[in-house]
């Protein structure tokens, strides 16, 4: 099997060089994309290029997109979510109410109590309060409706203190909202290539 190699070239900035990026195609037309680099010692000083990644199905492309940059570009836009150590497992053992504030939300958990409330035994158990049983066994291995429903109603009293699913959504929307904001900057300061 062979890769036919090609180079893909924009004309940089300065206009003395080029930005590259290698193409190899193979004999059944398989196609991968080396990653672009600037070729003009003058630009090289001046901008770097980066990469955005795409969530999108492998026929679409490789959901990759390249930017070129100001080479002094900071990336302010670095995930830092305080909750993202979080082991759901260790937390089980620990104390399986801390698993469940951290798994789930205040209306969720509500609502599994009230469904307890109404059943004699964990087999008959529907909708919440089902996915929270079959959880329990998971990390567990058991599951009896006293134990769990004590557990439910720690989890519900004590909602507010340390982490909680809430907590967690709250600082990924931050992230994420962090992170569009640092793609606009990019596109204001930069541009697309390739
Ligand atoms: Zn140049």
């Amino acid at each position: 099997m062979s890769w036919d190699k090609t180079y893909k070239k924009e004309i940089c900035p300065c206009g003395k060089g080029a930005l590259v990026q290698e193409v190899r195609e193979d004999d059944w037309n398989r196609v991968e994309f080396g990653n672009p680099y600037i070729e003009c010692e003058e630009c090289k000083t001046k901008y770097k290029i980066i990469e955005r990644h795409f969530f999108q199905p492998p026929w679409k492309g490789d959901g990759i997109c390249y930017y070129l940059v100001p080479i002094d570009l900071v990336d302010d836009a670095v995930y830092e979510n305080k909750y993202t150590n979080i082991d759901e497992y260790k937390l089980a053992q620990e104390d399986f109410s801390k698993c469940l504030k951290c798994v789930y939300s205040l209306n969720v958990l509500n609502e599994a109590l009230s469904e307890l409330k109404k059943i004699s035994n964990c087999s008959s158990a529907k909708g919440f309060a089902r996915e929270i049983i079959k959880l329990r066994k998971r990390y567990l291995h058991s599951c009896r409706l006293k134990e769990l429903t004590q557990e439910i109603i720690k989890a519900i009293n004590t909602y507010d203190e340390g982490p909680n699913f809430e907590l967690i959504r709250a600082e990924d929307e931050r992230n994420s909202e962090k992170r569009a904001a640092f793609w606009e900057k990019v596109k204001a300061v930069g541009r697309e290539i390739f």
